[in-house]
């Protein structure tokens, strides 16, 4: 178990205002999840447009201090939430932002290190898992105070299509995504529940038709999710933000939970050297334990394909594209 800390000033700084930045910061308003909350950006002008649109309804619906804030105001945190870069056009792949978000995301962070004092970072950007590596090495914090959105995502969607396929609210259905958030994930079939029963069991004790292609059928939504939404509207967000809330009130609010978000390993699996997510304990101090639970021979190989790819595009950066 790594190390936990008290919790001061429930002070959160969003870095990049676009879509996911400003709707994470309505959603923590909304919550009251955040006593303090800094939108930083570039784009000054953008960032107090949306400060001023979410601050206006504040007054009927919560209590946080929202403002456009600058790379200063890291200072004292408990959370720092990287959103900055482009995100993906339609018909890219995550991993295709490789070469424009790492540059970005390199600037960030040597912003956020002149200013850090203290407090977790949580990565948004993509590809998420490449950058939560590299902010980590960059940043040099004790392991799991880097941690990166992850499968969080994927797991929600995951679950939202189990809980409509069986017919259930979602808050009985527990699953999660591991791996990389993008092609290489891996839904973690072995270990879905409803009510407390494995799937299978269910299924079968509730004539409810239940076999290999409905399986894959799930997945495969699941895996497309993201690129079917960014082909109807251009982006994703709303999703994504609502996910954070989780994080940030384990992180904030002193309740720890359990989450599939990605992380430097450190040998779990035999796995090290690249980020990846599987089921972790979130609390004030970031990911305060990855769990290493079994899976299926098959989810295992999933799960390392995800790590030799993530492992090849590291070797791509550190080579002759070094940033
Ligand atoms: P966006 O273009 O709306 O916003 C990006 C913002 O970053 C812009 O406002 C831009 O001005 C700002 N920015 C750029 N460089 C900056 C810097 N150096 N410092 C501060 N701000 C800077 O994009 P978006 O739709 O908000 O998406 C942001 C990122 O989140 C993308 O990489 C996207 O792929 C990712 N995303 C991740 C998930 C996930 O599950 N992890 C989900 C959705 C989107």
């Amino acid at each position: 178990m790594m190390g936990n800390h008290t919790i001061g000033n429930r002070k959160v700084a969003i870095i990049g205002a676009g879509y996911v930045g400003s709707s994470i910061a309505y959603a923590l308003a909304l919550r009251d999840i955040a006593r303090e909350i800094a939108l930083v950006d570039i784009d000054q002008e953008k960032t107090d447009g949306e400060a001023k649109d979410i601050r206006h309804g504040l007054p009927s619906m919560g209590t946080a201090d929202l403002y456009v804030g600058s790379y200063s105001d890291c200072v004292d945190c408990d959370l720092i939430i990287i959103t900055a870069g482009r995100n993906r056009r339609q018909g890219e792949t995550r991993l295709d932002l490789t070469n424009d978000n790492v540059k970005i995301i390199r600037s960030v962070a040597d912003s956020i290190k002149t200013n850090y004092t203290r407090g977790v970072i949580l990565v948004i950007s993509n590809p998420v898992d490449i950058l939560t590596y590299k902010v980590a090495q960059w940043m040099g914090l004790p392991d799991g105070m880097v941690f990166g959105s992850g499968c969080i995502l994927d797991s929600s969607r995951f679950v939202r299509s189990i809980a409509d396929y069986v017919g259930l609210s979602t808050g009985v259905i527990h699953g999660y995504v591991i791996g990389e958030h993008g092609d290489g994930q891996v839904p973690v079939w072995s270990r879905v529940t409803v009510g407390g029963i494995p799937i299978d069991e269910y299924c079968s004790t509730t004539g409810l038709e239940w076999n290999k292609s409905i399986r894959d059928a799930i997945s495969g939504k699941t895996k497309k999710m993201g690129a079917e939404i960014i082909a109807a509207k251009g982006r994703t967000h709303y999703g994504i933000a609502t996910c954070v809330c989780q994080i940030a009130d384990a992180i904030l609010n002193m309740r720890p939970t359990i989450v599939s978000v990605s992380s430097v390993l450190m040998g779990e699996h035999g796995c090290r050297g690249v980020a990846l997510s599987v089921p972790s304990v979130v609390g004030s101090s970031g990911v305060q334990m990855r769990i290493r639970e079994k899976w299926t021979p098959e989810e295992y190989r999933g799960f390392f394909d995800a790590v030799e790819k993530m492992r090849n595009t590291l070797v791509y950066l550190d080579g002759d594209n070094q940033i």
